[in-house]
């Protein structure tokens, strides 16, 4: 394979791409679950000899399709959306044919450019002030983790990492039962421990309560522990949940603590002034992630961290050994010393695409689209038989059961998802088995909302 044979080979992938989509809605959303029966049909040993490309490919359209979970169907209303509109996927065509590592900013100085211009532009249309900087990363939870670790080399005094911790008093971090497990990994990785995590109780809604918070970290402070950060969390990703930003912001604003706010997946809906009330007091936030490949559009993965100042994170991850020296552009950003991987993917082309051949309206109008079908979803679910709504909806989220208990909420939803019109996940909560019910695939229309729930309706009334 040279570059002559992939000129062709790219034509057909991309004709390829484009039948996948046109027909996705006759698949299944959900791949069948035969664990195995894709590793049974791969050869245990490599070849020795070049096999042609059209080998290669008849295998991947044997074995690949119906061996995936398909993301992309726009019934796809499981976990949240992992989205990849079609402008992002061509920027990520090109990306791919670029190759290039964007670690520094002379490795790759439109990569760094656009990063720069893109993280501006999604902070103005997501409300946040003026003069925050911020950064791509591959995930929220790697955002995540940054924000553990700034937390904690802040709370002893930049000497933790470096030099190991050694006798130090605990730094301690604080966020609700609804907080990701990502918070939970990023204290175990950070040398913080699940023990250092404190979890704070909640209100009617789910919601951190801040005076619980408060004291917590008076105890916290008289038992001779550090107070180091709080995690926030807008639209937990069980239900949904989301803290008050601004009084847990009053808490921390007095106690000098650093603050996350991770909106993973309800940052998107910022776009949309209406929803900002949601997310009240984030201008007063240190960091704040969300993920513009979940509901924006943005083709998988991309990330966006948002700094008020990038000075704390930079102390702490920054690094500049001889060979990564830039020789006389040392006042260039190099946003690897902003996180922990030292290699970076040119992810600010997508959203250069995506932003401008959408447009700021159209993006709103799909994610407002996408609420208005979740409310009208939540409304039929209320009025069939023994089912009942849990959680209400927050956003494009919310959840249900049937009254008759958790094997029978269980069957339904395994019943559902064999089915495959749409696919839907679980949650526990309070100690119930529940359906997460979310929109937000990018070609989703009200027809396939309609035919989810239809579906839904159909195997409940033929369960009993
Ligand atoms: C999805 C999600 C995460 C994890 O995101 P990754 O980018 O997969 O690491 C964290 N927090 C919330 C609220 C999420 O919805």
């Amino acid at each position: 394979m040279d570059f002559d044979e992939y000129g062709p080979w790219a034509k057909r992938v991309v004709d390829w791409t484009l039948d996948y989509h046109r027909t996705i809605r006759e698949r299944k959303v959900r791949a069948p679950l035969t664990p195995g029966a894709v590793a049974g049909q791969l050869p245990e040993s490599p070849p020795e000899l070049a096999e042609p490309m059209e080998t290669i490919f008849a295998d991947f359209e044997r074995i690949v399709p119906d061996g995936m979970t398909h993301w992309q169907h726009p019934r796809f209303m499981a976990y949240f959306p992992s989205n990849a509109a079609p402008a992002s996927m061509l920027a990520e065509q090109l990306v791919n044919g670029i190759a290039a590592n964007c670690l520094l900013w002379q490795t790759s100085p439109a990569g760094t450019e656009i990063e720069t211009r893109m993280i501006d532009w999604l902070r103005q249309a997501l409300g946040l002030p003026a003069g925050w900087r911020g950064l791509i990363q591959d995930a929220a939870s790697t955002a995540t983790l940054c924000a553990a670790l700034t937390m904690r080399e802040r709370s002893m005094g930049w000497r933790g990492i470096r030099s190991g911790v050694s006798g130090e008093t605990a730094p301690r971090i604080y966020a609700s039962a609804q907080t990701h497990s990502s918070v939970d990994k990023a204290c175990w990785v950070a040398g913080i421990g699940q023990d250092n995590l404190v979890k704070i109780g909640t209100d009617e809604n789910f919601a951190m309560r801040p005076d619980a918070l408060r004291e917590a970290i008076e105890a916290d402070r008289a038992a001779g522990l550090a107070p180091a950060g709080v995690m926030i969390c807008v639209g937990g990703t069980s239900i949904g949940a989301i803290d008050p930003v601004s009084a847990v912001m009053d808490v921390a604003e007095e106690e000098g603590l650093y603050t996350h706010v991770d909106a993973a997946w309800a940052g998107s809906a910022m776009i949309c002034p209406e929803f900002r009330s949601l997310w009240d007091g984030v201008e007063r936030a240190d960091s704040v992630v969300f993920n513009p490949h979940k509901w924006l559009g943005a083709h998988f993965d991309c990330s966006v961290q948002f700094l008020k100042d990038p000075t704390d994170q930079i102390r702490t991850l920054g690094l500049r050994p001889s060979f990564l020296e830039t020789g006389g552009v040392d006042d260039a950003v190099n946003y690897s010393e902003w996180t922990l991987p030292l290699g970076r993917r040119f992810r600010a082309l997508k959203l250069w695409f995506l932003i401008r051949a959408y447009g700021l309206e159209g993006l709103r109008a799909r994610i407002r689209d996408h609420v208005a079908w979740t409310e009208e979803a939540e409304a039929r679910i209320a009025g069939m038989n023994g089912l009942k709504i849990v959680t209400r909806r927050r956003l494009a989220l919310f959840t249900f059961a049937h009254v008759d208990g958790d094997a029978r909420t269980r069957a339904l939803l395994e019943t559902v998802n064999d089915d495959g019109r749409t696919y839907l996940t679980q949650t526990s909560h309070e100690g119930r088995y529940l359906i997460r019910l979310t929109m937000g695939q990018f070609d989703m229309k009200r027809a396939d909302m309609v035919e989810a729930l239809d579906a839904i309706e159909e195997i409940n009334a033929a369960l009993g």
